[in-house]
């Protein structure tokens, strides 16, 4: 896979993705994702967007504040 932004390689690593939703954040540790080599960008598979939007989604409904769970994590069905 190549960087959208430079064109260099990507190689596949693991992130923290953070999502502030105003009423309250959510972040998600360990999350599989491709970072560039030569910019430092990232990038998430479709798969990885989607469980990720699943994660967020089901959190949101009953958390008040702050929510840290991993990404591997099968708690948050
Ligand atoms: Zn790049």
């Amino acid at each position: 896979m190549k960087c959208f932004d430079c064109g260099a390689e990507m190689l596949a690593s693991t992130t923290t993705h953070f999502v502030d939703l105003k009423k309250c954040i959510v972040i998600v540790k360990n999350v599989p994702c491709f970072e560039c080599e030569q910019c430092g960008e990232k990038y998430y598979t479709d798969e990885v967007a989607q469980r990720l939007d699943e994660i967020v989604e089901s959190l949101s409904r009953f958390m008040t504040e702050i929510a840290v769970v991993d990404y591997s994590a099968n708690s948050v069905a």
